[in-house]
């Protein structure tokens, strides 16, 4: 590997005393392009000693079983055997720096476009780690605090009308970039409505040619990829510009449009609020979920339809558990149901909180009763205790 020689030089050139056992047969790990493979000769001699293989570089087998697969920063530091002193250290720091930002820059990544019902799946993929499909995702929680979080969570994105996912990957499919494009409810509306005139009571037809709207969510970028904030910002560039170029137009509204905005290549407004009037649609039921992913963007769920404001909604997004955040917590002591805290009612005598169905205030004793305890009176057939007869 070229840019590993090259940055020994630079070692050697600046003064550090480069290790004895030197990695060779340096490679780009194979799945792992974040990784450096490597093995030192020292390493292949136990190995045939230990087992009797002769390692070669060209065997697959060879380089999963024995070869290192070092982090960049790791392999660069493998290089050198010195204890750094302070200044050498800052030397060193800046050395690998730069080496990092070069070593990521060469992956190849592609854009993807993927469907509603597809979008769990991919939020569901723990970072850093092989996944069952085989695939990884550079994405961590340190990013998206969503990613790698079980995909019952994501239930919510399947049902959304025409909701995409934009991913950022590698030729074998590990993920590196994510981003929401979300479609507002009109878009699908009939592009013609009938009127009637006023005088004639004659029929018209209007054409209403409803604007598609549609907004593009933060962009989340790896960490491991990008270092710096200039840098993260091409790989966003790269997901807006496929969007435009999907779309059809020539710019989109977007979350990230702040730090695209120094980036020549795109077309980007400044401002990243969502569009007026635009809430995406749920075909579900907002309510009937078990669990619900943590928005930045639209944070509420009002019946059928996404809110950007969570506050005056029924669900609020919120909560990176997968709890509905307007959900107080309050359970009915008997039923179980949950509801909200204005309406569960504190029924003295038995230290119960209880729900609208299962206690009845009475007027005679001032209390609220569980509906299991509760008498009348013979005479005068006041709501009592049972106890209090
Ligand atoms: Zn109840």
């Amino acid at each position: 590997m070229k840019l590993a020689n090259d940055y020994k030089k630079i070692l050697k050139t600046l003064g550090f005393n480069l290790a004895k056992q030197q990695p060779k047969h340096i490679k780009r790990q194979e799945g792992n392009p974040l990784q450096i493979s490597s093995i030192t000769e020292e390493r292949k001699h136990k190995i045939l000693e230990n087992t009797g293989v002769i390692i070669s570089p060209r065997n697959k087998e060879h380089r999963q079983k024995y070869f290192a697969g070092l982090k960049p920063y790791k392999f660069l530091l493998s290089l050198i055997d010195e204890n750094l002193t302070s200044d050498k250290n800052i030397l060193f720091e800046g050395i690998a720096k730069s080496f990092v930002a070069e070593f990521t820059k060469s992956i190849d990544l592609i854009c993807n476009i993927y469907q509603a019902e597809q979008i769990p799946e991919i939020y569901g993929i723990v970072p850093n780690q092989l996944n069952d499909n085989g695939k990884r995702s550079y994405i961590t929680t340190g990013v998206s605090c969503m990613q790698g979080k079980v995909k019952r969570f994501f239930d919510v994105y399947k049902d959304t009308q025409d909701l995409q996912l934009i991913t950022l990957e590698d030729k074998d499919g590990n993920l590196y970039g994510r981003a929401l494009l979300w479609s507002d409810r009109h878009n699908h509306n009939p592009v013609s409505t009938i009127t009637y005139k006023d005088d004639t009571n004659e029929v018209e037809k209007i054409d209403t040619k409803i604007e598609k709207k549609f907004y593009l969510d933060r962009i989340y970028i790896a960490d491991a990829l990008c270092g710096t904030d200039k840098i993260k910002a091409v790989y966003q560039a790269k997901v807006f510009n496929f969007v435009c170029e999907v779309l059809g137009v020539d710019s989109v509204p977007c979350y990230s449009s702040k730090h695209l905005a120094n980036i020549k290549s795109v077309n980007v407004d400044k401002g990243s609020r969502v569009p007026t009037d635009f809430y995406p649609l749920i075909r579900g039921e907002a309510l009937d979920y078990d669990f619900y992913p943590y928005c930045d963007t639209f944070q509420g769920l009002d019946g059928a339809t996404w809110y950007e404001d969570g506050d005056e909604c029924e669900v609020k997004l919120t909560e990176t558990d997968g709890q509905n955040a307007n959900a107080t917590g309050c359970n009915c002591e008997d039923c179980g149901d949950r509801v909200h805290e204005d309406e569960i009612y504190f029924a003295e005598q038995d230290e119960q909180y209880l729900c609208e169905n299962c206690c009845t205030f009475s007027e005679y004793e001032d209390q609220y009763i569980n509906n299991n305890y509760i008498r009348e009176h013979r005479s005068t057939g006041d709501i009592m205790h049972e106890d209090n007869l």
